[in-house]
């Protein structure tokens, strides 16, 4: 059998894992677990009305939310890990507008579900935490709790007898096999592919590649409250300041900041709680009733290209190196698909005949750009 190796187990890995043919393949999967994204993100699956123009982006981001009716059948994901409670999104101005827009992209996208512009106290009444003022609710909207997802789908992975190894890969060519070591083992390869967020840039650099990918940081709050209601509530997306995220057991989630400069640090800051809570508190019914419950943070860094694009496949020089990164902000929805585009490929030689992004040379180049 034909061994894989897949380094870095955030939500491309994993999925891409679960989604191989075992009776094909033996497959390892090394993640050490540092800065992951998908387990400190903040689980919005909601992508239709954003304001990028990528149009690549926007069909790969579409198609990613429509996977995730798949996926969850496929993986038996529970409610607690994946819910489809929808969006409200709140504007100054223009939700007349951005209701327009739901209505055209819903054509191409059923899955946005039903669109209501709602009244002040209807939106108070779909989320409580919420000052009353107008929005738009589409009911399409979910939530996946990233780390509950790693959790149940490394389950899953072992067992269908994937190898999993919790620590840190480097990559060696050795004439026509890959060998991936660690710190106690060394995995033989004859594929391997780099799920490893803003880390594939050193694992690539380290085969003397070129990579277009940077490091950002991005840090949330979880508040801890009574609101046992909270797992039912729909997400709501702040004006484009901030996100109010209800979760699991009372868990109220604002996030994220998005910080260039402190690239791979993963340190939490008063500055991050002082930036989400004031970006945030002019929308909320009783802010400092939500401030004053005990929280943590969390941080993770998240992978970004020049032109904030995802990429995805085999090198074009060496066909058994295999790549997946620079999500962005939007990892979570188009991660899965692309983990389950690439373990299609692997088991049917099918690759997605839909434009989903620029030729991987635009990001990787063995010589400098
Ligand atoms: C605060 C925050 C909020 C977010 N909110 C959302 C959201 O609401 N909606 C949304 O769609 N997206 C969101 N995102 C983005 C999304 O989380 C990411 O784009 C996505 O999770 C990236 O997945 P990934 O599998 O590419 O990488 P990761 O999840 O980062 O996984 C990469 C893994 O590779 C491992 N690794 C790296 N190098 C090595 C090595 N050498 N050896 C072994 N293992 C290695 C790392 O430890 C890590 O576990 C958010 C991100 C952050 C940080």
């Amino acid at each position: 059998m034909e061994k894989i190796v897949i380094i870095g187990g955030g939500i491309i890995g994993i999925t891409l894992a679960n989604y191989l043919d075992t009776t094909k393949y033996t497959v390892t999967l090394v993640d050490d677990q540092t800065g992951q994204a998908t387990k400190a993100s903040a689980g919005i699956i909601s992508p239709w009305l954003s304001k990028r123009r990528n149009k690549r982006w926007y069909r790969l981001a579409k198609d990613g939310a429509a996977f995730f009716e798949k996926l969850a059948k496929d993986m038996s994901l529970s409610n607690e890990i994946f819910a489809k409670n929808g969006t409200i999104l709140l504007r100054k101005n223009g939700l007349e507008s951005l209701a327009a827009l739901a209505k055209e992209r819903k054509k191409d996208a059923p899955e946005i579900g039903e669109i209501h512009l709602l009244s002040a106290r209807k939106t108070a009444d779909k989320l409580p935490l919420l000052a009353p003022q107008e929005s738009l609710f589409i009911t399409g909207g979910a939530r996946l709790d990233g780390a509950l997802y790693l959790e149940h789908m490394k389950k899953l992975a072992i067992q269908k007898q994937i190898r999993v190894i919790h620590e840190k890969a480097k990559l060696k060519r050795q004439n026509d096999h890959w060998e991936v070591y660690t710190k106690n083992q060394q995995i033989l390869a004859d594929k391997v592919i780099l799920a490893a967020g803003p880390n594939c840039k050193t694992l690539l650099e380290s085969l003397d590649y070129q990579v277009d990918l940077r490091p950002q940081k991005g840090q949330l709050l979880v508040f801890k409250t009574n609101q046992v209601q909270s797992k039912q509530w729909p997400v709501a997306m702040l004006d484009n300041e901030a996100d109010l995220i209800p979760a699991n057991n009372g868990q109220i989630i604002i996030g994220a900041t998005h910080e260039d400069n402190a690239r791979w640090d993963l340190q939490p800051t008063s500055t991050a709680f002082d930036q989400l809570t004031n970006k945030s508190k002019d929308f909320l019914q009783a802010p400092e009733s939500l401030l004053k419950n005990s929280f943590d943070y969390r941080v993770g860094t998240r992978a970004y290209t020049s032109d904030f694009a995802p990429f995805f496949g085999a090198l074009i020089d060496d066909p058994s190196l295999f790549v997946a990164s620079g999500l962005g902000s939007s990892g979570l929805t188009t991660g899965p698909y692309i983990g389950y585009l690439l373990a299609n490929y692997f088991n049917t030689g099918r690759w997605p005949d839909k434009d989903y992004q620029k030729p991987l040379d635009t990001y990787i180049q063995k010589h400098p750009f």
